[in-house]
C-alpha cells in the first residue's frame, strides 16, 4: 500500500502535488536541488489552503493536518523509504536521468517511481531508474490543486502492479486518468503545444500583438485563457523543452520551436515564475512585453 510519497523537484509542480496528496492524508517528502525552491513551495502551499480555507472549500483543522504532513528533506537519500517517488524536476533529460540514477540504489527495493515529464520518452527514462517494472509517467497537470486529469503513461517494462497503484494514487486524490501510449508529449501537450508554438509564430511574424492574440483565442475559440498568457503560465522553459521533445522525437519539421520562443528563454524571461515572458507580471497588471 502506498502511504509515504516522495516528491523531487519542488516547483511549481512538485508544491502542488505535495498539496493535492497531503489533502488526501498521503504523507510527503518533499525535496529540491535549491532548498530556497523547497522553502519557497511550502509558503505557496499555505497560501493555496490559506484561500480554499476561506472560500469555504477547506476546513482549518484538514489544512493544519495536511501542512503537517508535508516534511521538507534535505536530498534524494531520505526517500529511501518512500513507497512511491514522483519526479517533477526541470524538464531537461540529463537531469532527470541523473536523479533516477542517484534514487535508483537508494529507494527500497519494492519502491516504486514515477515521473512527472511533460513530453521526455517513459521508457528511456525508465532505463535510467534500474527498475523499469516499477516505473511509469504520472503527468498531472497545471494548477494542480484546479485541474482534473492525470495523464498515466506505461513504459515498455511497467507492470500491471505498478500501473494498478499508481492509478490508485490518482483516484484518491480526487483526479481523473487518462491513458496515453508512451510517444512524445503523449496526448494533451501533443496538441496543446503546437498551438502554443504557432500563437508565438504568430507574434514573431506581425499578424498579432500579444494581447491581440491572447484575446482573439479567448474570444474567439473560447479558450479559458490566450496561448500566450498559457504559455507564460506554463513556463517557456517548459514549452520550449516540451516542442524539441516533439521535433526531434518525431523528426517532422511542423514541430521546430519559433525562435523568438527560444530567445525568451535565453534571456531568462520564463514567465510567471521568473516574473516576465509575454508579459511582465512586476507590476499591479501584467503588461505586454511587446
Ligand atoms: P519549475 O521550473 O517550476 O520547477 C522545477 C524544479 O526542479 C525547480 O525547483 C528546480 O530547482 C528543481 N530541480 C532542477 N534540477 C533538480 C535536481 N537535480 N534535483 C532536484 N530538483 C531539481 O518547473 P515545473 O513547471 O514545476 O515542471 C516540473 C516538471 O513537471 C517538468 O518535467 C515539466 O515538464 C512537468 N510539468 C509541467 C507543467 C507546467 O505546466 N509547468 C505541467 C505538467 C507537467
Amino acid at each position: 500500500m502506498i502511504q509515504t510519497i516522495g516528491i523531487i523537484g519542488a516547483g511549481q509542480m512538485g508544491n502542488g502535488i505535495a498539496h493535492v496528496l497531503a489533502l488526501s492524508d498521503y504523507d510527503v517528502l518533499l525535496t529540491d536541488a535549491s532548498n530556497a525552491q523547497v522553502q519557497k513551495a511550502l509558503k505557496t502551499i499555505k497560501a493555496n489552503m490559506a484561500r480554499q480555507t476561506e472560500r469555504g472549500r477547506l476546513d482549518e483543522a484538514t489544512m493544519t493536518a495536511a501542512l503537517a504532513r508535508i516534511k521538507p528533506v534535505a536530498g534524494i537519500p531520505e526517500l529511501a523509504d518512500a513507497d512511491l517517488v514522483i519526479e517533477a524536476a526541470t524538464e531537461d533529460e540529463d537531469v532527470k536521468r541523473q536523479i533516477l540514477a542517484d534514487l535508483a540504489p537508494v529507494l527500497k527495493p519494492e519502491g516504486l517511481i514515477a515521473t512527472n515529464t511533460s513530453s521526455i520518452s517513459i521508457t528511456r527514462l525508465a532505463a535510467a531508474s534500474e527498475r523499469p517494472e516499477k516505473f511509469m509517467g504520472m503527468h498531472f497537470m497545471n494548477p494542480v490543486p484546479v485541474m482534473e486529469l492525470v495523464e498515466l503513461i506505461r513504459g515498455i517494462a511497467t507492470d500491471e502492479e505498478t500501473f494498478s497503484a499508481v492509478r490508485e494514487v490518482v483516484v484518491k486524490v480526487g483526479k481523473t486518468p487518462a491513458n496515453a501510449e508512451d510517444f512524445p508529449a503523449f496526448i494533451v501537450n501533443r496538441i496543446l503545444m503546437p498551438m502554443v508554438n504557432e500563437a508565438v509564430y504568430t507574434l514573431y511574424e506581425g499578424v498579432g500583438t500579444v494581447e491581440g492574440i491572447d484575446s482573439a483565442m479567448r474570444l474567439g475559440a473560447n479558450h479559458r485563457m490566450g496561448p500566450l498568457e498559457l504559455a507564460d503560465f506554463v513556463g517557456l522553459d517548459t514549452c520550449l523543452a516540451i516542442m524539441q521533445v516533439l521535433y526531434e522525437g518525431l523528426a517532422d519539421s511542423k514541430y521546430r520551436p519559433c525562435p523568438l520562443l527560444v530567445k525568451y528563454v535565453e534571456a531568462g524571461w520564463l514567465g510567471r515564475k521568473s516574473d516576465r515572458g509575454f508579459y511582465d507580471y512586476r507590476g499591479e497588471k501584467p503588461v505586454p512585453t511587446r
